[in-house]
């Protein structure tokens, strides 16, 4: 907590060092301005050469080139954020961290995520997908920094006029003369690091007015404490959407008139959470998608438009992209969609009606259209667990022979009645194809299984013997024994019994 003396001390050092680090972006930022023209001419020069004559050293000044301009083109986009288009909104910052973390669902197998979250419906003001993108490069961090299993800890609360958002990871930690360097472009300790993303965070928290604090001990872990304020820092805009009108249009016309505009300001709108499926190794051509979404919405083919959502949400569960970003696109989409549709009956003077019914429309064939796309995701999903389980069923019933007449079932693991199903179908069925006149099964590996099993395993014996095979069952152990004296199966009237496989073996062998 941030109440004692010396606490505070500690902020105010870090809101130095992040209005240093914020000036140092800002240099970066205009260095990286006026480097970038120069070489794009050069680029265009190398361009025109290669078109006179080839020459593989071009190619290879090509290639450098294009390398430069995109590291200094990321440069000026973490450093200077605020040259990016985007308004200030109330934002929950709790609802936007559950979120994020469903980006990492592929290592919560490894990192346990423990939320403490208070006053979460608390708001603060700001550019929604710069402080994503800010919360994004926090965790994944945090995920980086743990090598093997280990917690992330995420808490948030208000305290007076501020919010405050705690991430902690048992990480490896920052070495004490390293701490001071967090947060500058290209600081980097990863071989395939950028040392960006802190450079991102920091310059992004210091224009919402926020403070930023790290802790940190080498083999213990780090610690983010990051302050927002919760008063308005900035006004509150709204993007002027700039459409072209021509009197007498249909919705419909308008839209196509505009869906340029239409595809670039989804185009922005939906930047960040793009980058972010790029980063996280999903594939998805969003855009292409949407462009014709779009079309197929605006032009009423309703039929059309559940195809595509089949067809996509069964690709998005193929390529395992998260629904939450999903989510997030069709969220932007319906958004940006209904400010055309407002902007168009600003023209349409006194048209209430009209408004309504093609409002309430969209918002139906919206809603159908997500409504199929889970319905594939899901069926998709559904499949591949079915084809999954029958492996597993087939692998937990291993029956090897041994010879032509002889095979060996060694049963390892848990018994439930379930398997124990699976057992009897597949065991019963190979006897039968493969003509084995005796099993031996093998218990030494199952440690436990309760009475209804233990009933159910007797029934199995019983089968084996009405297909003229003989069963033997090795390796029961004291507590499987146990259990069959309570329920007083006569076992060993049914069947041989021995201590061991090996046993087994060397005498039917
Ligand atoms: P990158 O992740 O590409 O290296 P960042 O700017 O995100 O770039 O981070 C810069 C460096 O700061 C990292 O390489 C790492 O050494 C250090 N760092 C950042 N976050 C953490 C953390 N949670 N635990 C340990 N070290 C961290
Ligand atoms: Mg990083």
């Amino acid at each position: 907590m941030l109440s004692n003396g010396q606490e505070n001390k500690k902020v105010t050092e870090t809101d130095h060092t992040l209005s240093r680090l914020a000036s140092i972006g800002q240099i970066a930022a205009g260095i990286a301005h006026e480097v970038r023209n120069p070489l794009t001419s050069v680029k265009g020069f190398l361009q025109l050469l290669q078109k006179e004559f080839s020459h593989k050293y071009i190619d290879f000044a090509s290639s450098e080139l294009d390398q430069a301009i995109s590291t200094l083109q990321d440069l000026l986009q973490v450093s200077k954020p605020d040259l990016e288009d985007e308004s200030y909104v109330a934002i929950n910052l709790c609802s936007e961290l559950e979120s994020l973390l469903y980006l990492f669902q592929d290592q919560i197998y490894r990192v346990r995520i423990v939320k403490n979250f208070h006053n979460s419906d608390d708001t603060i003001y700001g550019k929604r997908n710069q402080l994503k993108k800010a919360f994004f490069n926090l965790l994944k961090n945090a995920f980086e920094a743990i090598p093997n299993e280990g917690i992330i800890a995420i808490e948030h609360y208000r305290m007076g006029d501020f919010v405050y958002v705690i991430i902690s990871d048992t990480g490896v930690g920052v070495p004490k003369d390293k701490i001071q360097l967090l947060g500058t472009p290209f600081f980097t300790t990863k071989d395939d690091g950028t040392g960006m993303g802190l450079t991102q965070v920091f310059s992004t928290i210091y224009q919402h007015g926020g403070s930023i604090d790290v802790q940190s001990t080498e083999g213990i872990g780090t610690t983010f404490t990051i302050r927002f304020p919760t008063e308005i820092t900035e006004k509150i805009g709204v993007i002027d959407l700039d459409l072209q009108y021509v009197s007498g249009h249909s919705f419909k016309e308008f839209f196509l008139l505009n869906q340029d505009r239409f595809n670039e300001l989804f185009a922005l709108e939906t930047k960040d959470t793009i980058q972010l499926i790029e980063e996280s190794k999903y594939k998805l051509d969003a855009r292409a998608i949407f462009d014709k979404k779009a079309k197929l919405l605006v032009e009423d083919r309703q039929h059309e438009l559940i195809i595509l959502a089949k067809e996509v949400g069964k690709n998005a569960a193929k390529n395992d992209v998260p629904l939450v970003i999903k989510l997030e696109l069709s969220q932007a989409f319906r958004k940006l969609y209904w400010n055309f549709l407002h902007n168009y009956y600003r023209h349409v003077e006194l048209d209430m009606e009209g408004f309504f019914q093609l409002g309430i429309k969209t918002n139906f064939i919206l809603d159908h259209y997500i409504f199929h796309y889970f319905s594939s995701y899901i069926e998709y999903k559904d499949e591949l667990l079915r084809t999954h389980r029958e492996t597993i069923d087939d692998l937990s019933v291993p029956i090897i022979p041994l010879s032509n007449s002889m095979a060996v079932l060694p049963i390892v693991g848990t018994l439930d009645t379930y398997r124990a199903k699976k057992v009897q179908e597949r065991t019963l069925n190979q006897i039968s194809s493969l003509k084995i006149q005796r099993i031996i099964i093998d218990l030494s590996g199952v440690a436990f299984m309760d009475t209804a099993v233990v009933g159910h395993l007797f029934r199995i014996v019983e089968g084996i013997g009405l297909l003229g095979c003989k069963a033997v069952i090795t390796g029961i152990r004291p507590e499987i024994a146990n259990t069959m004296i309570e329920l007083g199966i006569p076992f060993t009237e049914k069947v041989e019994t021995k201590a061991t496989l090996q046993q087994a073996l060397e005498e039917y062998h």
